[in-house]
């Protein structure tokens, strides 16, 4: 089996590195995973932030089962099948009545939707008389999906180069760090200068060329950034201000990631168009929406001469099996309280973090909300200096974790914790004493 895995390319992961050591899983129950030798690991990032209902989930299983044998596939081109209706339904009965969300397009991917959300925000501007409207404002460190738009959308080199020239028309933004801010400057400011550098941005691009914003509300790949309290109603305000439509890419942090159903929640600054994925069927299948407010779907709503719809899907978009499933997923989310379990598991995370953080100067920051948590190492924590990218040192504090049965989201300088939402006290406090033992152990030099 192992030598087979010279013949795969495993996504992100450098080919020869991933062969050399591969990890291949076998079976999954709860929050564990098994490989190929009969090692029993920790899913400390939910296959990646999606398996949030765990792993061996019959619920979820038996759904699919009985959809496969009822329909697989309806007739995407032509029509929907009940249970993409009943997904609708589902999806619209979760967002508050006063923002007025009134319609939803079902896909299979995160990718598709926030690429289906931009053109979603270009259409639309051409629709109600603002057809100078194309550009795409993100932060540089966010990561919106792999596909041509998305990719263009996403702000981190290393991920784009490769690939250049990508579409024009994308304008990115400072992140919103509160932890390393481009300037000094008081804590509480910090959100009003962020969103008057956007409103600058804004201004000298000119509004009237500008279609969208789109953002993650708590951005992971940016390395579980939250940014400062009133950094998004600010920015939702000026979204208001100038015409731009708001698009949140919900796609890791909704359905009860950061212990509320939505993040949108944190802050009471909803957007425009909503981008949802991976938890939405707890990874069981393929399934993704857009979820619009009545005035965006309005400009798509006309008859055939008009040909004012959306011109674009996929053939898996909203398919009845991955309906059935989300359909099953969210009855759990709401019915074993999921979302509640992510706060509560993800308080005790956090409160352990800090404890940690005093004992191990090596940890500068530990943010994030409910099971969306990141560490942030740093080599002089006074001027929160990182070490130098090739110590790696978020990479073997992962590895130490892997070798004790602990898979960790990681990066050289930081660490995430996101386990599946259904995580136990005493399966959370295993998680940390493995991450504890794994970070002793790099600190002292031996891993
Ligand atoms: N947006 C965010 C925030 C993501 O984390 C991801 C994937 O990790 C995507 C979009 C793309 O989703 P997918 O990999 O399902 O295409």
């Amino acid at each position: 089996m192992k030598e087979l895995a010279r013949h795969i390319m495993v996504d992100f992961l450098p080919m020869k590195v991933f062969a050399d050591d591969p990890l291949i899983v076998t079976e999954g129950r709860g929050i564990y995973l098994t490989d190929v030798d009969g090692k029993r690991y920790i899913d400390g990032l939910s296959g990646t932030f999606c398996v949030n209902l765990g792993h061996g989930n019959k619920g979820l299983a038996e759904a699919a089962s009985r959809q496969y044998e009822r329909l697989a596939l309806a007739i995407p081109t032509l029509g929907t099948s009940d249970r993409a209706l009943e997904m609708v339904k589902a999806l619209l009965d979760l967002m508050p009545k006063a923002k007025q969300y009134t319609t939803v397009k079902l896909l299979s991917g995160g990718s598709e939707v926030t690429e289906a959300a931009i053109k979603m925000a270009r259409q639309y501007h051409k629709q109600t008389g603002a057809a100078t409207r194309y550009k795409v404002l993100s932060h540089y460190r966010a990561y919106h999906g792999a596909t041509g738009h998305a990719l263009a959308a996403g702000g981190w080199p290393g991920w784009r180069a490769a690939y250049e020239p990508l579409p024009g028309g994308f304008i990115h933004l400072h992140t919103p760090d509160p932890y390393r801010p481009p300037f000094p400057g008081p804590a509480e400011t910090l959100g009003e200068t962020y969103a008057r550098l956007v409103e600058e941005v804004i201004e000298l691009e000119g509004p009237e060329t500008i279609a969208a914003f789109i953002t993650e509300p708590i951005m992971m790949s940016a390395g579980v950034v939250v940014p400062p309290r009133d950094y998004l109603p600010r920015i939702r305000t000026l979204c208001d201000r100038y015409g731009i439509l708001l698009i949140y890419d919900e796609i890791i942090t909704g359905f009860g990631r950061t212990g509320t159903m939505f993040a949108a929640e944190h802050w009471d600054a909803w957007p425009d168009i909503f981008c949802l994925g991976k938890g939405m069927s707890g990874g069981y299948a393929p399934l993704s929406a857009n979820v619009l407010t009545g005035r965006v779907a309005g400009a798509f709503w006309g008859k055939a001469a008009e040909a004012v719809q959306f011109h674009a899907g996929h053939t898996y978009g909203g398919n009845p099996v991955a309906c059935a499933v989300g359909l099953a997923a969210i009855r759990q989310i709401v019915e074993e309280r999921i979302v509640e379990n992510a706060k509560a598991r993800g308080a005790q995370a956090q409160a352990r973090l800090r404890e940690l953080q005093t004992r191990y100067p090596v940890i500068g920051d530990v943010r994030g909300e409910g099971l969306l948590l990141g560490v942030e190492f740093v080599e002089d924590a006074g001027r929160r200096r990182r070490f130098p990218p090739e110590e790696q040192f978020g990479l073997r504090v992962r590895e130490a974790a892997r070798r004790r049965g602990l898979l960790l989201r990681a990066s050289h300088w930081m660490v995430a914790v996101a386990p599946p939402l259904t995580i136990s006290a005493r399966e959370m406090d295993e998680f940390l004493d493995i991450l504890e033992a794994a970070l002793r152990e790099v600190v002292s030099g031996k891993g």
